[in-house]
């Protein structure tokens, strides 16, 4: 029913999370770097090497907030065409937060990279007509994650690639209690210190807890339809890089 329990839930997750980035927007690439301890400019390295743009490719970072990754993108693909010569490389930012749009266009755009307001569960995309997708730190807020993944799927041309960098679980009991104790004590009392915002911050790392595991959000991934599916596990498996062939 349009108005059963599970859309109700649905729609608080998505005014309570769009609030979340709204009061965090102008803190967020500070925050970013206090949180991970600045290693989150590795992580998004090494995912946008592995997603390797190249002259002539459509590319969707969505959930691409401020535009950390599609920088990064825009970067790897002007070398790229300098190398190899051909066309520009197109790389479209969607997210659904202006707030976050807004502040990313502020820090600073590049030729090869549009903004755009839109949700990941519903991409205003032609099917089949991208050829790579990258969602990072992002899907982890999307209230149907296997929604988003089969969203993904659709608009990717067959062999396209896909990409999610995304805060996973602990590999080893060592890393988790130490992890547990920072995300859980240090990164809520850092929030409240830096954005002035607890809450938010709390509710980030309660989010990242209820996260699926990384061979549950792989297989999720086969079930959207993705093939050669893998992942790899940075710093311990706090975060991790999934992987797979549209
Ligand atoms: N991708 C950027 C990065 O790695 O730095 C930003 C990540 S930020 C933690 C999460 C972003 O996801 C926010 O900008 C938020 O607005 C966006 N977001 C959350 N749910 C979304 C959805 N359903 N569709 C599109 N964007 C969404």
């Amino acid at each position: 029913s349009p108005f059963g329990f599970r859309d109700v839930e649905a729609k608080e997750k998505v005014n309570l999370v769009h609030g979340v980035f709204k009061s965090v927007a102008a803190k967020y690439d500070l925050m970013n770097d206090v949180m991970s301890v600045g290693v989150h400019h590795l992580w998004k390295d090494a995912a946008c090497a592995k997603l390797n743009p190249q002259p002539g490719e459509v590319i969707l970072d969505v959930a691409g907030g401020t535009g950390d990754i599609a920088r990064r993108l825009a970067k790897l693909a002007r070398a790229a065409r300098a190398r190899r010569g051909g066309t520009s490389t197109e790389i479209r930012i969607i997210d659904y937060n202006q707030a976050m749009i807004e502040a990313g266009i502020e820090k600073g755009s590049e030729p090869e990279i549009s903004w755009s307001v839109g949700d990941a569960m519903n991409l205003a995309i032609p099917d089949n007509s991208v050829d790579a997708y990258i969602i990072s730190f992002g899907i982890r807020n999307v209230s149907d994650v296997q929604g988003a993944l089969n969203e993904a799927k659709r608009v990717l041309k067959p062999g396209g690639r896909f990409f999610c960098l995304e805060f996973s679980h602990a590999t080893t009991g060592l890393v988790e209690s130490v992890y547990e104790t920072y995300a859980f004590k240090v990164i809520p009392f850092m929030g409240q210190l830096v954005a002035g915002d607890r809450d938010s911050y709390q509710y980030l790392v309660e989010s990242i807890k209820r996260f699926p595991d990384q061979d549950t959000f792989a297989s999720m991934m086969r079930t959207a339809g993705f093939s050669r599916v893998s992942y790899t596990n940075f710093t311990g498996g706090v975060c991790a890089l999934h992987q797979g062939w549209a």
